[in-house]
């Protein structure tokens, strides 16, 4: 294993985990072909890196997993937010973009995915009700198959939604947020779409994904079993929504997971086969990644579930301080001069 660590870190006996072990059985398939294995990540794009954190760690009780800059922008930060581990299916993370030119706001749309969607247990959105109303967080309460919802927006007006669930995952401790009431992982992501067909096509032919259930305007896949963090709704936008419009506000990308590196070529030569154009492996550091526009023109990943964030910092310290990929450290004095100082301890 590469060993990145730094003269700060604890002691080798501190740091027992050194690559989390995320395995997980794939999905067994009749038909023979490999399937994604739920949701690993949700990219969204906001402009405030401090305001921000404060928001996901303090607000919604998240950890601050990665402390990191985007490897294909390392002027800006890319800080990943999930449960103690950042176990994939856990992780919403984001890249920031500079607030000072108005074009870089963008807004939902056909296209688009339509929030981050978070899972909490049965019976806590009263809890949520109340704590983001004492933070002068408006929110609108609904249901969604059945399972009651609440909607709000982060401060770059990116939507977020929680949605009550049994989900025996357990959410981070390190917060003042009860384990009863407390954010579990990912849900599910909705992709907004025009004509759903072709998207459910990719979805299910393409990945694998199995149709769990449907409402009026919005179907339901699950990768594997039918649990929070597997399932991708594809939802049909109004005939007069608006195409997506990538920019601060908005979701940028979701990724889906695969078990390890032989899943995820197998993955990648059966989108190619159905026609599909895929990006090279991309090497992300805590994952290795491929990259593809489902029909309906979101931006799709399917992400290695490991190495994992212990890969080069010590699993009680993740998030703690700036880790660059081997490819910049010798960029590393220049990348964080240019970055905005996080003064947040979280
Ligand atoms: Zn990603």
């Amino acid at each position: 294993m590469r060993n990145l660590r730094n003269a700060s870190d604890p002691p080798e006996q501190d740091c027992a985990i050194r690559q989390i072990d995320y395995r997980k059985p794939m999905t067994p398939n009749p038909s023979g072909f490999p399937t994604v294995g739920g949701l690993h990540h949700v990219t969204a794009i906001a402009g405030d890196p401090n305001r921000s954190v404060a928001f996901y760690t303090r607000l919604l009780g998240l950890r601050l997993v990665k402390r990191t800059v985007n490897f294909d922008d390392p002027t800006a930060y890319h800080l990943y937010f999930g449960t103690e581990t950042g176990a994939p299916g856990t992780l919403l993370t984001f890249f920031y973009w500079r607030k000072d030119r108005t074009d870089f706001q963008g807004h939902g749309g056909v296209g688009g995915v339509a929030a981050l969607t978070l899972s909490i247990p049965r019976g806590a959105r009263p809890h949520w009700q109340e704590r983001l109303a004492a933070a002068g967080v408006a929110t609108r309460a609904g249901e969604r198959f059945g399972d009651p919802l609440l909607s709000f927006s982060d401060p770059d007006q990116i939507p977020v939604e929680l949605v009550e669930s049994a989900d025996d995952r357990r959410p981070w401790n390190g917060t003042d947020v009860p384990e009863s009431q407390a954010i579990t992982g990912l849900h599910s992501a909705s992709l907004m779409v025009s004509k759903p067909d072709a998207t459910e096509a990719m979805l299910g032919a393409g990945l694998g994904l199995t149709r769990v259930a449907s409402e009026p305007g919005r179907t339901r896949w699950s990768a594997g079993p039918a649990r929070p963090g597997n399932f991708v709704d594809v939802c049909v936008a109004g005939a007069d929504a608006p195409d997506a419009a990538v920019g601060i506000g908005t979701v940028h990308h979701i990724a889906l997971r695969a078990a390890n590196g032989e899943a995820r070529e197998r993955l990648r030569s059966r989108l190619l086969s159905r026609g599909h154009a895929v990006s090279p492996l991309r090497d992300r550091q805590y994952f290795q990644s491929i990259y593809f526009r489902e029909p309906g023109d979101a931006l799709a990943e399917i992400a290695t579930d490991g190495p994992g964030f212990a890969v080069d910092e010590c699993p009680t310290r993740l998030g703690t301080s700036l880790r660059v990929p081997p490819s910049l450290e010798r960029q590393r004095e220049h990348i964080v001069a240019a970055l905005p100082p996080l003064t947040l301890d979280p």
